[in-house]
């Protein structure tokens, strides 16, 4: 995954296309630890695995096609 810094892109609910790409490939984010389950998922792509170090940013979504990440608004 590319960890280049980029402006925040927020959404108050989980986007259907990639507003970047175009594409719906948007899937949820998880972060470690995580069970067998979504380790499969996260395999297959169905989820996107994220950085689980504090200090990195937290997207609760993100695009499987171009990899472009997405926040949920507060
Ligand atoms: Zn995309």
């Amino acid at each position: 995954m590319r960890a280049h810094l980029q402006p925040k892109v927020t959404f108050e609910t989980k986007p259907v296309n990639c507003p970047a790409c175009g594409r719906s490939c948007i899937v949820d984010v998880v972060y470690a630890p995580f069970d067998k389950e979504t380790e499969e998922k996260v395999k297959q792509q169905k989820l996107i695995q994220g950085n689980e170090d504090p200090l990195a940013p937290h997207p609760t979504w993100g695009c499987t096609s171009c990899g472009t990440m997405f926040y949920k608004e507060k």
